[in-house]
């Protein structure tokens, strides 16, 4: 959940989830739908995703108890070889790095030069093989990542590592690239009817918004003239919706729902729609 999200945020619906999901058989067995529910308003639906089917390879494959085996977590979807090193450390002290993007400028600050990924696994590993305690040392560098040794400033004069980093009491260096932003402009053709309600198709499994329940979008190759009704912000995407009402009747694979309300719609739906209809 606290990927990309924050903890302000999260820490009320991790108490939520738990009331709805209490164990991994009860998650397994719940429709997508049901989940996607759960998660709304968090963001990134994938993540919602990627848990349920894990909680379901748990009940299948592992009796339904979280595996313990660095390589069976690693196997859960959604897990990668940095998370799977962080759950294996802290749950099971392995000897199993974390490598975010905070330790990956550590480890580069300690080396004193821009490091491909293959070099930092093996520094990383290097360096946690060394300890009898790697679930501290995992937190350790993590919180050095997010505190001390940040990518503007640097507090080398009280860091622990001073001694062992070659670019200590140096400037940080200059960030190379910005996250470049992606404008695209939808359509969302709104069908609404007294006796039937609202028409609402699922997304496809991929893609922005996969499995979730919108009116039919319809991507335009230019910009708009007129002002969009409402933008919603991705990490790389500049959402920009355009509401058109219509009145004839819709066509295609949606269904038509007495209310979005209860649905899993997603956020920038939802404040399209308490704006707009
Ligand atoms: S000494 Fe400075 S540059 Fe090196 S790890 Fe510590 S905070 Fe970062």
């Amino acid at each position: 959940m606290l990927q990309q999200t924050q903890v302000k945020t999260v820490l009320p619906r991790y108490t939520a989830w738990f009331e709805v999901f209490p164990d991994v058989q009860t998650l397994a067995a719940t429709h997508i739908d049901d989940v996607f529910k759960q998660w709304e308003g968090l963001g990134y639906y994938r993540r919602a995703r990627f848990i349920h089917e894990s909680s379901q390879h748990i009940a299948q494959s592992f009796d339904g108890k979280f595996p313990h085996k660095f390589e069976d977590i690693l196997s859960l979807k959604g897990i990668g070889q940095s998370t799977a090193g962080a759950i294996s450390s802290f749950c099971f002290q392995t000897h199993t790095p974390v490598l975010d993007g905070n330790i990956k400028r550590v480890l580069s600050s300690w080396e004193n030069k821009v490091l491909t990924d293959k070099e930092l696994w093996n520094i990383a590993q290097g360096w946690i093989d060394k300890t009898d305690k790697p679930d501290l040392w995992n937190q350790a560098m993590m919180e050095l990542g997010a505190t001390l040794c940040g990518a503007k400033k640097r507090g080398c004069a009280a860091c622990p590592m001073q001694q062992n980093c070659l670019s200590a009491f140096t400037e940080a260096p200059k960030k190379l690239s910005s996250i470049k932003v992606k404008h695209v402009f939808w359509q969302v053709h709104l069908f609404q009817h007294e006796k039937h309600g609202i028409w609402l198709e699922q997304r496809p499994k991929s893609g922005i918004w996969a499995g979730l329940w919108t009116p039919p979008i319809q991507e335009l190759d230019a910009k708009p003239t007129q002002q969009p009704d409402y933008i919603h912000q991705l990490t790389h995407r500049k959402v920009h919706l355009y509401l058109k009402n219509q009145e004839e009747e819709p066509q295609g694979n949606g269904q038509w729902f007495k209310s979005w309300e209860g649905l899993a719609v997603p956020t920038g739906i939802h404040r399209l729609f308490e704006q707009k209809v």
